[in-house]
């Protein structure tokens, strides 16, 4: 029995999680589960899954939570999950002992310091957070390599990428190549990107997922983010990692050999598989999800991406070739500006700009040669929320 602990168990990735622990009642259980404010169903997951820990980061939420919880248990006699709070709270319940893996999926930077608790604790992450590695890959690799501990990729790209490599001697790698949906706005007349609203944007053609994931879709921010995350993950240059646009997302990435061979991943568009990859590995399990029947009448078409019309992807590249706190930079401007698109504050073409002008000021005035810390890389997510506060309220 595998004890599981989610850093976001109200999230796109969590839900889904817990329907991979429901489908192997007798693998898998859920621990501890952690959310920011999403009481409710936060709720119905502790009825269900019965964890033994429940962590909420927002203080006011978890009052609420303390209050349910108690009268749940004056009510049903049991002993109900503890109760914690706060980003100490999120850390006790995947350091847990009794835990065993740990599903890094809260977006954003707020997973960061937790994850990197689990990882210090000797926990397998599946990491479903790219943001982490974008912000921290070198720490958060380094310190995986030094506490011994598996990183496990649930980004289906990524999963893809670890599947295609088996066996395959790292040092033969010739290039990666990560396909991309492209996004709801692939074949939009660039002149019509800067009036396409939230709601153009969260509708994604292939993949269900979390809000701030879609509309890094639509910008090819999630590839770029992507590109820097397979950097961290197999240990590749960035110019062995190249994109293709593949609308119909059914190749999940490729690894191409020094021979010429293309090894590519398929399957269907459902992130339910590769996160019961990373419970399961390095078994594989017969699972109930819906199949992918590649003897149907299916075509596969693979572009080049448009970066003139979606420089986020540029962005990214130039974030990890400048390296030190650059990539932070990037991801929290990201998240920054696709907050206030998302709340009608700024535009669709507004994003990129708002992150080109984020990493300018900040490669200005930091020394790029100084050692990149824990300590720096909190310092450069403070000095951006702030840049881009300020940017946002002067317009
Ligand atoms: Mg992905």
């Amino acid at each position: 029995m595998k004890r599981i602990a989610i850093l976001g168990s109200t999230g796109s990735v969590g839900t889904q999680t817990l329907e991979v622990i429901a489908a192997f009642p007798d693998r898998y259980s859920a621990h501890s589960l952690t959310a920011r404010s999403r009481i409710d169903l936060l709720e119905e997951q502790c009825a269900r899954f019965g964890p033994r820990m429940v962590a909420i980061r927002d203080a006011e939420c978890a009052e609420r939570a303390r209050h349910t919880a108690e009268l749940a248990r004056g009510g049903s006699g049991q002993s109900g999950p503890s109760i914690h709070t706060g980003e100490e709270g999120l850390i006790e319940a995947v350091t847990h002992p009794d835990v065993d893996l740990v599903i890094s999926a809260l977006p954003g930077s707020a997973g960061l310091v937790p994850t990197l608790r689990a990882i210090e604790a000797g926990k397998t992450i599946a990491l479903a957070n790219k943001e982490i590695l974008v912000m921290a890959g070198e720490i958060v690799m380094e310190s995986a390599r030094r506490n011994g501990v598996d990183i496990l990729p649930v980004d289906s790209e990524h999963c893809a990428v670890h599947q295609c490599l088996a066996g395959q001697d790292p040092d033969r790698i010739q290039r990666v190549v990560l396909t991309a949906s492209g996004g709801p706005f692939r074949d939009s007349d660039p002149a019509a990107l800067s009036r396409m609203t939230s709601e153009d944007a969260l509708n994604h053609p292939t993949w269900n997922m979390g809000q701030k994931v879609t509309i890094d879709s639509a910008t090819l921010m999630n590839k770029g983010f992507e590109v820097i995350e397979a950097h961290w993950l197999f240990g590749l240059p960035v110019s062995k990692i190249d994109v293709v646009i593949h609308p119909q997302s059914i190749i999940h990435s490729m690894v191409e050999m020094v021979d010429g061979s293309l090894l590519a991943q398929m399957g269907p568009t459902d992130m339910r598989i590769p996160i019961q990859y990373a419970l399961s590995y390095p078994e594989r399990l017969e699972s109930p999800w819906p199949r992918f029947d590649i003897t149907r009448n299916w075509s596969l078409t693979l572009d080049p991406p448009d970066e003139a019309m979606f420089p986020c992807l540029g962005l990214a590249y130039e974030s990890i070739r400048r390296g030190s706190t650059v990539p932070a930079v990037l991801s929290t401007a990201d998240e920054m500006a696709v907050e206030a698109f998302l709340g009608q504050r700024i535009g669709f073409t507004d994003i990129p700009r708002i992150i080109a002008d984020a990493m300018d000021r900040h490669l200005a005035g930091t020394d790029l040669t100084a050692p990149v810390t824990l300590e720096s890389i909190m310092a450069a997510d403070r000095w951006t929320r702030s840049f881009c506060e300020e940017k946002l309220i002067a317009g």
